[in-house]
């Protein structure tokens, strides 16, 4: 059985977050990761996250309630958002207090290319997630995009930089696609375990 899975709001501020205390995981990568489509992969859902056509406009945390029982929580495309300078600081404020004091905040699934090199960006926000004491999920996306050869040099190329970080707790390192399943059953369970939700009723 599919579990229920609904956008509950948009979150701008600190006083706005739920105040449930409810577990939850976030997904965050840059604009154009694919991170709307793994979103409703592993939600098997057509359409929950809207599939962007117009990167990083909107810049707050949205949360998504599954079977009233925990948040998935997807965390706008970092880095291309047009806004102003004082919106763009006001944003990474809040978005440092909520990676480093949100107590709810069980996990993490960070979305990188596989096809690119980490960005600056991707480096800040992997040195942050290392010093944090939740799970972390590096995620390759766009997988079917590379061939064998191409996807295991892109994984030892991250593993390689994931290594040098002083992480409190080892992060997870796997590829997916969203065009062909490859690591989306892997990382769902993955998440709906970390969340405490029944593996019997996973979607
Ligand atoms: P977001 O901006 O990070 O939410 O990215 P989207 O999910 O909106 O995807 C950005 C673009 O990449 C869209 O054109 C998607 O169709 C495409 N895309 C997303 N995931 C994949 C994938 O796994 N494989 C391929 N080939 N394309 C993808």
């Amino acid at each position: 059985m599919d579990l229920r899975v609904q956008f509950e709001r948009g979150v701008a501020s600190w006083s706005g977050l739920p105040q449930r205390a409810l577990p939850e995981i976030a997904l965050m990568g840059r604009s154009n990761v694919g991170k709307s489509s793994l979103f409703n992969a592993i939600c098997r859902r057509k359409q929950l996250a809207r599939v962007s056509g117009q990167p990083g406009k909107t810049q707050e945390l949205n949360y998504y309630c599954v079977d009233d029982r925990a948040y998935l929580v997807d965390v706008p495309g970092l880095g291309y958002a047009r806004v102003s300078k004082s919106q763009r600081e006001a944003w990474q404020r809040l978005l440092g207090r909520y990676l480093a004091e949100r107590e709810v905040l069980t996990g993490v699934v960070y979305l990188i290319d596989a096809r690119h090199e980490p960005t600056a960006i991707d480096q800040q926000v992997m040195q942050t997630l290392s010093s944090g004491r939740r799970p972390v999920w590096i995620v390759l996306t766009k997988s079917d995009k590379l061939s064998g050869n191409k996807r295991a040099t892109a994984l030892r190329a991250i593993e390689n930089h994931v290594t040098k970080l002083p992480w409190l707790i080892s992060p997870t390192v796997l590829m997916t696609s969203s065009v062909d399943g490859r690591g989306i059953d892997t990382l769902r369970t993955a998440v709906w375990q970390q969340l405490g939700l029944d593996s019997a009723n996973i979607g």
